[in-house]
């Protein structure tokens, strides 16, 4: 008899946006008239910068002539895009890396997701609480996250509380932990941490031997001098830590699918049964077994980028969005909202009224102002009594919701 991995039956039966998703399909069928705006999701809405498609569109007829058509792109990314990256990206911040520290994939998800291959059994894993849901996904799938209580907590996963008492960053640990996920700026809260609050992780890790797995898939988006762009800038990091960044939320590359990962080779583990392995080693092996890598179209797409016109266009579209959050953020501020976020970052994370739960919160906006958000809950107990809103609709749109909220007076 086949034996399913037992594990998906722990997991809430749905991801958070597909429960999002029915209640708006249900609540449009029930109302077709409405015109429902969606400040939810953490899609983007302007579409590809002008240099990125003019790029594509020759690698597509790259790809129809003898001379220029490539084949399997190389596992790990073409060297042309980790020349690119590490130009612009990590050597202007005075980080230094070897072009085979660098690893182009499909997407922050599915890297952050597929790293759990890489971990070994008995770790303690700390997640902050809100959390972006795929990294607890991930490793209840994947078997990591011990035996779960009659109360859903698990055993192997500490959750971190990010409280407004503390701007919703998480403390230190009483107990140690093994694997721990940091993301900044931040989703949801969009809280991004500074210089020194990171350090104090990465002298934890180094301390404990422990590792950060460092999501900076909004690093684009930081907007304060105090907030460091890559964990590479804290010292000490390259032994502790791995670092994850993307295109999408960058470039607009969500429907396109590209992203990258830093594994530093100075990084090296210690196996339980003895011995030292390198988790860069590991990482590549891993992608030489169960990734085709990315294609050439893509990763041309993802080289022009760093043109000059690409780095103009993106960062029009950084600052669209960047726009659209503090407009976002003035207006709940106005209303005497306690509220965070949306300046380091496209999310603006507001204190629902009133006590209302998170999802009465939710159905409240839909059912009144036929605008879409994101419920804190769903991102973690600590999240409840709080809701996401994004600066990734268009103009147009965030400016009618935040009309049709001034219209009919939304309570505080
Ligand atoms: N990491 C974080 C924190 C995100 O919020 C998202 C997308 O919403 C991702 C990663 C996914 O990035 P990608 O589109 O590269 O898979």
């Amino acid at each position: 008899m086949f034996n399913a991995n037992g594990n998906f039956d722990l997991l809430k039966n749905n991801y958070l946006f597909q429960t999002i998703e029915e209640k708006v399909v249900k609540y449009q069928n029930e109302n077709p008239d409405a015109d429902i705006i969606k400040l939810g999701i953490g899609d983007v809405t302007r579409p590809l910068p002008k240099a990125v498609q003019k790029a594509m569109h020759e690698a597509v007829d790259d790809m129809g002539y003898d001379d220029t058509f490539e084949g399997y792109p190389p596992n790990t990314g073409y060297v042309f895009l980790k020349e690119a990256i590490f130009k612009n990206e990590y050597e202007p911040l005075g980080i230094n890396l070897d072009l085979d520290e660098i690893f182009i994939s499909d997407g922050a998800k599915s890297d952050t997701a597929n790293f759990t291959d890489l971990f070994g059994g008995g770790n303690i894993i700390a997640l902050t609480d809100p959390v972006y849901p795929v990294y607890f996904d991930s490793n209840v799938f994947a078997g990591n996250a011990g035996k779960i209580s009659p109360d859903g907590e698990f055993s192997k996963i500490r959750l971190l509380p990010c409280l407004s008492e503390n701007n919703f960053l998480p403390q230190l640990p009483y107990r140690k932990v093994d694997i721990i996920y940091l993301c900044s700026p931040n989703n949801p809260t969009g809280i991004a941490m500074t210089y020194d609050e990171l350090k104090i992780w990465v002298k934890y890790a180094l301390k404990h031997n422990s590792i950060i797995l460092f999501d900076a898939a909004y690093e684009r988006y930081i907007t304060c001098d105090n907030i460091p762009h890559s964990i590479y800038e804290i010292e000490g990091s390259k032994q502790c830590a791995i670092e994850f960044r993307s295109f999408s939320k960058t470039a607009g590359f969500t429907g396109v699918r590209c992203a990258y990962s830093i594994v530093p080779k100075a990084l090296r583990v210690h196996i339980r049964e003895g011995g030292v392995m390198s988790l860069n080693k590991m990482w590549n092996r891993r992608h030489a077994t169960k990734f085709n890598g990315v294609s050439y179209i893509i990763q041309k797409g993802a080289l022009a980028c760093y043109s000059d016109e690409g780095k103009k266009q993106i960062m029009e579209n950084i600052s669209y969005y960047l726009n659209n959050a503090a407009a976002i953020r003035e207006y709940f501020e106005s209303m005497e909202y306690e509220i965070y976020g949306g300046i380091n970052s496209p999310y603006v994370w507001l204190k629902t009224p009133e006590e209302m739960s998170s999802w009465h919160f939710f159905d409240y906006l839909l059912s009144e102002f036929q605008i879409v958000g994101t419920p804190g809950e769903g991102f973690g107990k600590c999240g409840e009594g709080f809701f996401r809103l994004t600066g990734f609709g268009t103009h147009e749109k965030t400016q009618e919701a935040i009309k049709r909220l001034k219209k009919q007076n939304i309570g505080t």
